[in-house]
């Protein structure tokens, strides 16, 4: 006989936001102005946030093997062009389950592109950002939330704001849950944050964000200050990443945690950030959701990503998570 838990409706998440092709070149050194210089390899990838974050639902809410078979459904909204980047994306997003019927083909631009330098012997990046095709969502096409209405909807900074303040409004007309992840940061009007269901931010955003500096943002007993400046704008979860060092995060009924990060060796720590909320989400759809299980969920996929190269490529499925 089927188990109780296979008989209950599948939880839709839809994401609305970017998809970028990631161009990356891995230098010894960055080339300074006039110079030009050899790169050792270069890359090209699946990314941007919403793409990042809607693959890391998909593939963490299932086996490579079960593909088709998640315990989550997964919708993404947003746009490319018509172009061999656009290609890439979509094939990329399809081959991790997401689905795709939600991405608008634009013939007039083209797909938005990350280029990337990787300086080898720090590490560092430095990022050029061609929003493209991102950046023909226009607040028109969200009056609503397209059907299927969502369980829970994801959003973060890389489209237009109007855009995304659009989607917020009617989202919430609708009754729908939103989990913000306002990156990377730029000044929100207040009514952003009203009643918003989950806000997952890292050092640097809830530092834009809150008014305090990093510095206070790492200090134990600033954090749950700075937390509450989102509690008393109307959100009900707070989560702020801190890299290697961990995560803390608040309700505003009063309960609050910090989870330390896992010891793993860093080769990436590109779409870290996008692991942890996607690992989140899949928990924060469930009837019993735990705020401190899904902080340790997400902690656990994301320090997996940490330890290989690449965006989307570097997301672990569900089987290859480690213990929280
Ligand atoms: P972002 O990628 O958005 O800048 P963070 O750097 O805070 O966000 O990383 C998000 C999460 O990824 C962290 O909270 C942690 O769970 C994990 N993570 C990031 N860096 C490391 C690391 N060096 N070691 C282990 N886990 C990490």
């Amino acid at each position: 006989m089927a188990s109780h838990e296979s008989l209950l409706p599948l939880r839709l998440i839809t994401i609305i936001g970017s998809l970028n092709a990631d161009i990356t070149t891995y230098t010894s050194r960055i080339p300074s102005g006039g110079e030009t210089l050899h790169a050792r390899s270069v890359k090209t990838g699946a990314g941007g946030k919403g793409g990042n974050q809607a693959a890391a639902c998909a593939k963490l809410s299932r086996t490579r093997n079960d593909v088709n078979n998640g315990s989550a459904d997964i919708r993404m909204i947003g746009a490319v062009g018509n172009d061999q980047h656009g290609q890439l994306l979509l094939n990329n997003l399809r081959a991790s389950g997401v689905d795709i019927s939600g991405i608008t083909i634009q013939t007039e631009i083209e797909t938005g592109v990350a280029i990337i330098l990787v300086e080898e012997s720090t590490g560092e990046n430095r990022i050029l950002l061609n929003g493209g095709a991102n950046y023909s969502l226009s607040p028109s096409l969200f009056v609503t939330i397209p059907n299927p209405k969502p369980s829970l909807l994801i959003l973060q900074l890389e489209i237009p704001l109007q855009t995304t303040l659009q989607i917020l409004k009617a989202a919430r007309e609708a009754g729908i849950e939103i989990l913000l992840n306002p990156a990377p940061a730029i000044e929100l009007p207040a009514e952003a944050y009203a009643n918003l269901r989950h806000l997952i931010l890292n050092e640097t955003e809830a530092s834009i964000l809150s008014g305090y500096s990093v510095e206070q943002i790492k200090n134990d007993s600033l954090l749950p200050i700075a937390a509450r400046v989102f509690h008393s704008r109307g959100v009900h979860n707070v989560v702020i990443t801190l890299g290697s060092q961990g995560v803390f995060y608040s309700q505003d009924a009063g309960l609050s945690g910090f989870v330390k990060a896992k010891k793993v060796e860093v080769v990436d720590t590109t779409a870290a950030g996008d692991t942890f909320v996607g690992a989140y989400a899949l928990e924060a759809v469930k009837v019993d959701f735990d705020i401190d299980v899904a902080v340790r969920k997400a902690n656990a996929a994301a320090a997996k990503t940490v330890g290989k190269r690449g965006a989307q490529v570097a997301i672990p499925w569900a089987d290859e998570v480690g213990p929280i």
